[in-house]
């Protein structure tokens, strides 16, 4: 079972360019492509509906979700998932507080940290962390291993930018990554 819960969509792409990604998913034999935009606030809902109506006609199963920076100033409604992207910062548990059903993307990329003092407040809102194949480093293994201890969800996501990269590493991080159907960071359920 593969799945990619992190596959860049450019919001303004030609129609042609975003049905790629549904011809090369199914060559990839992807069972399920998680969409995201990177979200703005000045984004009109439009463009955000537009999106997940393109995703819907697509013959692969699809998600859509959006990456948020942190801190958020609003979670635009009618998405199946949420990323949140962290900048030069440590996350902390007080930061995560009013959080739930979202994923920590890339946690130790762009200068973020993170460390295990954070693993029980994750459990408790059902905050799942992402491996990400492109900023993965074996030095973040003992991380990935506490989360898998502590039943934390680990989504896949390869943060790719073409349609030939999607679901890139995903070996790589398989004896860590949460089975689709285990997942609780996910809003709307009822994918199968
Ligand atoms: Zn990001
Ligand atoms: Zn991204």
């Amino acid at each position: 079972m593969i799945y990619d819960l992190h596959v860049y969509i450019n919001p303004h792409a030609e129609e042609g360019e975003i049905y790629e990604y549904d011809t090369y998913a199914r060559m990839l034999h992807m069972d399920l492509v998680g969409f995201v935009i990177h979200y703005t606030p000045t984004m009109p809902e439009k463009l955000l509906k537009n999106f997940r109506d393109i995703l819907s006609t697509f013959s692969i199963r699809t998600l859509a979700g959006l990456e948020i920076h942190y801190p958020p100033k609003k979670f635009p409604k009618g998405f199946d998932y949420y990323l949140l992207h962290f900048s030069n910062i440590a996350i902390e548990a007080d930061m995560l507080k009013r959080y739930h059903e979202v994923i920590i993307a890339h946690p130790f990329a762009y200068g973020a940290k993170i460390n295990e003092d954070i693993l029980p407040i994750l459990k408790g809102r059902k905050i799942g962390v992402e491996f990400n194949s492109s900023h993965y480093n074996d030095k973040f293994r003992w991380f990935y291993e506490k989360c898998k201890e502590y039943g934390i969800n680990v989504t896949f996501g390869s943060d790719a930018h073409t349609p030939q990269e999607m679901g890139e590493g995903f070996e790589k991080g398989k004896e860590f990554i949460t089975p689709l159907e285990n997942l609780e960071v996910l809003r709307r359920k009822d994918y199968e």
